[in-house]
């Protein structure tokens, strides 16, 4: 893994709205890319294994572990998920940033492994707002319901682990938000060190007229 780029880490609790955001920051910018993770929970339908995440057996999730093939992993909700150290390698050979969509346990084992890593949180405007699109998506029963209510607001305790913290109340204001969050990254002194010199080491031609 390299320290010389940038690596976005997005976390939220669930309805909070964090696949469409990524969705729509991928589409804007084309220097991400989605590190897709392993997890050993069941294929919704939907989902295509190898573009959502890598579905794979308990069994070798634990043989990857052993073999410390991952940046980070997490038990969430019963199922192992995890980002494999060579997801990131792939991404970034291809010299593009990128998005790793992970709970707060993984983004806590990340923050001191990752070089340039910038931690985002998103959050619903209220609580009210949140219960809404929960029901609104029809996927949950009510107790269940009750349930992410409940663990979301533990979750959004755990702000406080994160660089940023976005409201996803309008959806294209909070892309734009990190959007201009990354650019900002970018442009950092340590990130435009190799530009600077280059331009330091440019050969230009003095002789005038
Ligand atoms: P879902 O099963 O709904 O796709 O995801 C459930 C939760 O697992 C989400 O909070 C998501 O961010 C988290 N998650 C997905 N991939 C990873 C991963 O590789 N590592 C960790 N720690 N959490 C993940």
């Amino acid at each position: 893994m390299r320290n010389d780029s940038i690596t976005l880490v997005l976390s939220a609790p669930s309805g909070a709205g964090k696949s469409t955001i990524i969705k729509r920051l991928m589409q804007k910018r084309s220097d991400l890319d989605f590190s897709i993770s392993t997890t050993t929970r069941q294929i919704r339908p939907g989902e295509v294994d190898g573009v959502n995440y890598y579905f794979t057996t308990p069994e070798i999730f634990e043989e990857k572990i052993r073999n410390d093939d991952f940046v980070e992993w997490a038990r969430v909700h019963n199922n192992y998920y995890g980002t494999l150290k060579k997801e990131i390698d792939r991404i970034q050979a291809s010299n593009r940033i990128p998005i790793l969509d992970i709970d707060v346990q993984g983004a806590k084992i990340v923050r001191s492994g990752l070089g340039n890593g910038i931690f985002i949180f998103v959050i619903p405007p209220s609580l009210s707002v949140l219960r809404e699109r929960l029901i609104g998506r029809n996927t949950d029963a009510e107790d269940q319901i009750k349930l992410r209510l409940k663990n979301a607001v533990d979750e959004i305790r755990e702000y406080v682990h994160y660089d940023y913290v976005i409201i996803n109340d309008i959806l294209e204001d909070a892309v734009d938000s990190i959007n201009a969050v990354i650019t900002c990254s970018l442009l950092k002194r340590n990130m435009m060190n190799g530009r600077v010199i280059k331009l330091l080491e440019e050969q230009i031609d003095n002789t005038f007229g």
